[in-house]
């Protein structure tokens, strides 16, 4: 990977340039070394991988399940026998530390598993009917091409989201990766999946430079033949592409920000809660979209809890994610290390107290925790993308919960509780997508409904429930003459 060499597009199953000829550096956060150098897509690119996907829709929304599994779970032993090179891959690229990265690739390699098994799954029910003799089926189908756009802060879990269960139930899909990952989050999967056996078309990979995602994201919003698209990433980002989706009115998958809380209750065991906590709060350096931003903790429990939190962020080990033991890597980019900065010197210049961290070092932001921050700081109002947890003591539960809910996001909450009752009790009053009750608000398994309520997205992810945002029913009533 020292040897920078350039990596082409994926189109109709070749490798091919830009039809621009041009090309865009990839860079490595840690040192801004450049990993690769990539083939610059634009918006004719995008219309040559429709026209591909939609050429190879035919023959693969026919093909048999027992290829599709074959492809999935080939797929899935190429993703595993490939890991340590991925890892590698997501460090370089995307500033991802190990145990992350391998959480990544496993969570790829089930998710492949499982959509082999979708290739087997019943594609409808038969339905009773009024009219005698008459039979009714209701049936699943693919809709044809999907586009799908995927961020770069879990580049391999999300872009393997974004195609799988859509290949497996016979779509063919235009993947647009992010510019911060064009390999991981996307050619690398070309690679995989051709190997694995995928025909020509079923999977088509357009990278392109960084600025350059609209003209892309406008043929896939705009052209008839793609069906339904899929977005994770901001929510800025997800409501212009919603606007211009409306205007074709073209279903689309969202899933946006979140602005997650974490609540830990008097009855809680705090050195779980503050190892929930920091793993919540700092995993991947705050990058994850489920990350806890704001813990709400019980006043009887709050300066416990604070001294042993605070305690865990300051141990975490920052520097290049490839060193053994590393946690806290490089920011995905220097825009994002000045946001943080701007925004923690914003809460601070306002009565803000910084318990750790709170001083970035190189291109790193280390693990860092705030408390008694005004209401109406930038932190306290929306998701910052990096490693800062905000602890705001509260009276009772119910206060927790009425500051959990009072956010536009609503993606996913941890609730800390000795009662397990109690905590599932509460989680009927959360607005969150995703209540996990003893564990962190980070927390993802392939086969669960993937998903945030309000301005966190529409939609779940999920190779049991995903399923239905990528077919159609076509009911089919028939009878004698
Ligand atoms: P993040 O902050 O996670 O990078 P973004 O919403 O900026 O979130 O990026 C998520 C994805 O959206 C990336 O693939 C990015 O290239 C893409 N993107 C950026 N701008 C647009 C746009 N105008 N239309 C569609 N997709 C876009």
């Amino acid at each position: 990977m020292t040897e920078a060499p350039g990596l082409r597009m994926f189109v109709d199953g070749k490798w091919v340039d830009a039809l621009n000829g041009r090309t865009f550096p990839d860079f490595n956060p840690w040192d801004d070394g450049v990993v690769v150098t990539v083939a610059a897509g634009d918006a004719d690119d995008a219309v040559e991988a429709v026209d591909a996907a939609a050429r190879a829709f035919p023959a693969w929304s026919e093909s048999t399940p027992a290829q599709r599994q074959r492809v999935f779970l080939t797929a899935a032993d190429l993703m595993q026998r490939r890991a340590g090179e991925i890892r590698d891959l997501l460090a370089v690229e995307t500033g991802c530390g190990a145990s992350f990265a391998g959480v990544q690739v496993e969570f790829a390699a089930t998710l492949f598993r499982q959509a082999a098994a979708l290739a087997y799954a019943p594609v409808g029910d038969a339905l009773a009917s009024d009219l005698p003799g008459t039979h009714a089926l209701a049936r699943r189908r693919p809709v044809g091409v999907v586009g799908s756009i995927t961020p770069w802060n879990a580049a391999v879990s999300l872009s393997a989201r974004a195609l799988a269960v859509p290949i497996a139930v016979g779509n063919c899909v235009v993947l647009k990766p992010s510019e911060e990952s064009p390999w991981s989050g996307g050619l690398l999967f070309a690679e995989i999946l051709a190997e694995a056996g995928l025909p020509p078309g079923v999977l088509n990979v357009v990278p392109h430079a960084p600025g350059e995602a609209g003209g892309i994201a406008d043929v896939l919003v705009g052209d008839p033949r793609v069906r339904r698209l899929n977005f994770t990433g901001s929510t800025v980002t997800g409501r212009r592409l919603a606007e211009n989706a409306g205007r074709h009115l073209k279903p689309l998958l969202l899933q946006l920000s979140g602005f997650n809380p974490l609540l830990v209750l008097a009855d809680a065991d705090v050195p779980a809660a503050a190892r929930s906590a920091a793993y919540g709060s700092f995993v991947h350096q705050g990058q994850v979209c489920m990350c806890s931003r704001r813990i709400f903790v019980e006043e009887q429990v709050a300066d416990a809890f604070t001294e042993e939190f605070v305690a865990r962020a300051e141990r975490l080990p920052v520097g290049d994610p490839r060193e053994p033991g590393v946690e806290i890597g490089p920011l995905i980019n220097e825009w994002a290390l000045r946001l943080i900065e701007r925004r923690v010197q914003e809460a601070v210049d306002r009565g803000a107290t910084v318990l750790a961290g709170g001083r970035a070092q190189g291109p790193c932001y280390p693990a860092t925790v705030l408390t008694d921050v005004p209401a109406d700081c930038e932190l306290a109002l929306e998701e910052t993308f990096g490693p800062v947890a905000i602890v705001e003591r509260v009276p009772d539960a119910d206060a927790a919960v009425e500051r959990a809910n009072d956010s536009p996001w609503a993606l996913s909450t941890g609730v800390i509780t000795g009662d397990e009752g109690r905590g599932l009790r509460l989680a009927r009053r959360l607005t969150a997508g995703m209540v996990h009750v003893n564990d962190s608000p980070v927390n993802d398994q392939p086969h669960m409904p993937f998903g945030g309520s309000l301005d966190s997205g529409w939609g779940r992810f999920g190779t049991g429930p995903g399923r239905d945002d990528f077919t159609e029913v076509q009911l089919v009533t028939s009878r004698a003459t």
